[in-house]
């Protein structure tokens, strides 16, 4: 029905968006429809919304005025957590036609009756009660896959949105899992990021996430894994051997921290304090030699006072990570910390922000300096930048050399010789 339609797509936020929206490209694809990119000509726009993104109205706008200048009777669905969560402000966007809820996001082929315009923008499937589980990885980037394996939080973080937009955690079955997996490395793609909203509380027919990696890690021809985003409550010993003495799983972990102040983790609600917080970071780092440890950070929570700001500062000194995501505190409706008392100035928030960049890069280069000299495998990427390719180390170093085309997509065999001004490692083929 479909045959020789454009669709194409654009994707903000995380992996676990990228995952979903590569899964409805194939859904699109399957129905006939040619996928191209989003700066080309189309007969419809997907786009797939965050809702942590700040300014996500105004992105949303200017990506809806990019579609519609490019190609204007195409039909334009927007989909996704901002989606989900704001549908009559979306509808209000000149040339959307419909927007699509949590609950139909993977049921466009469905919804499309035909492409023609719509007099005005559809709201579909935002009932965020008993939402189905649907399986996604992505394929558009040859060199690593996001393997979606759990969705939604039963968490209440006060400053969180995404179980409002996501809905209650559930997760995909161990099966499914290994099935994808295997289809990922029948794509010659060499590693697979496990995704998902909160994946540490991956639970399918009593199996847990580390029966899961154990599991994933017979999967025949995949050569790497990494755990993306896990909360520190939920690291057990086990996990962190089976990543000890997995070769697939890579020496990486990325723990968020969000404070060092144990009184704003607690008007954060979070499920841990510092000392848990400490407790696993020296586990791991006891147990896993040279491991690569990267933690988010907020600054600018309700209440964090330059004293509490200055015990976050003080805590991450004391901690063996390698770098840091800093993120300032922005307010969303409905959530708790809204109401909390003791907000922190603009000019504040981006001062700290600034220092714990600074931060970040003085840990990043202690632990290059620390690998200096020494011998790693790089995964080698695509993208061809100034002459220039790139790739990652098992334990998360970036490392730069020359344009192969020979080497991209492959692992090599590397002594890393140099910190460049970049930041970045460069290497010898060994
Ligand atoms: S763990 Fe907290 S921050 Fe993460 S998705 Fe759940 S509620 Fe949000």
């Amino acid at each position: 029905m479909y045959q020789n339609k454009r669709a194409a797509f654009y994707t903000l936020g995380c992996k676990l968006n990228f995952s979903e929206t590569s899964t409805i490209s194939r859904q699109l694809k399957s129905k006939g429809f040619i996928i191209t990119d989003f700066d080309r000509v189309a007969d419809l726009y997907v786009i797939n919304t965050c809702s942590v993104t700040e300014n996500a109205n105004k992105n949303c706008r200017r990506i809806i005025r990019k579609a519609k200048e490019k190609s204007p009777n195409a039909l334009i669905i927007v989909t996704g957590c901002y989606a989900q969560l704001k549908p009559k402000e979306i509808t209000k966007i000149e040339g959307v036609d419909m927007v699509l809820g949590a609950n139909d996001k993977f049921n466009i082929p469905n919804l499309l009756n035909n492409l023609n315009k719509k007099n005005k923008a559809e709201i579909h499937g935002c009932e965020i009660e008993n939402l189905e589980y649907n399986s996604a990885y992505s394929l558009n980037d040859r060199t690593r896959s996001f393997l979606k394996i759990q969705d939604g939080c039963n968490y209440t973080c006060s400053y969180c949105t995404i179980p409002f937009a996501r809905g209650k955690n559930r997760s995909d079955s161990i099966e499914n899992i290994v099935a994808n997996a295997k289809k990922i490395v029948n794509q010659g793609i060499k590693e697979i990021v496990i995704t998902g909203v909160n994946i540490g509380t991956y639970d399918n027919k009593n199996k847990t996430f580390t029966n899961l990696i154990k599991e994933l890690d017979k999967v025949k021809g995949v050569e790497r894994y990494r755990i993306s985003s896990i909360e520190p409550n939920l690291i057990t010993d086990e996990m962190i051997d089976v990543v000890k003495n997995s070769k697939k799983f890579m020496p990486h972990f990325h723990i968020p921290l969000q404070s060092g102040s144990d009184l704003i983790l607690g008007k954060m609600r979070r499920r841990y304090k510092t000392k848990l917080y400490l407790e696993k970071i020296n586990n791991i780092s006891k147990k896993i030699e040279n491991v690569c440890i990267g933690a988010d950070v907020i600054v600018g929570f309700p209440g964090e006072t330059d004293e509490e700001f200055n015990k976050t500062l003080d805590f991450i000194r004391k901690l063996n990570l390698s770098y840091l995501h800093v993120f300032s505190y922005s307010e969303r409706e409905n959530t708790q910390a809204i109401n909390l008392e003791g907000k922190v100035s603009k000019q504040v928030k981006s001062l700290r922000s600034k220092q714990l960049r600074i931060l970040s890069e003085k840990l990043q280069r202690k632990f290059y300096e620390k690998n200096l000299n020494g011998n790693f495998k790089v995964l080698f990427e695509n993208h061809n930048k100034d002459g220039m390719m790139f790739g990652f180390t098992e334990n998360y170093i970036k490392v730069k050399t020359k344009y192969n085309h020979e080497i991209c997509q492959t692992i090599k065999s590397v002594s890393l010789f140099n910190i460049e001004n970049d930041g970045l490692m460069t290497a010898k083929f060994i």
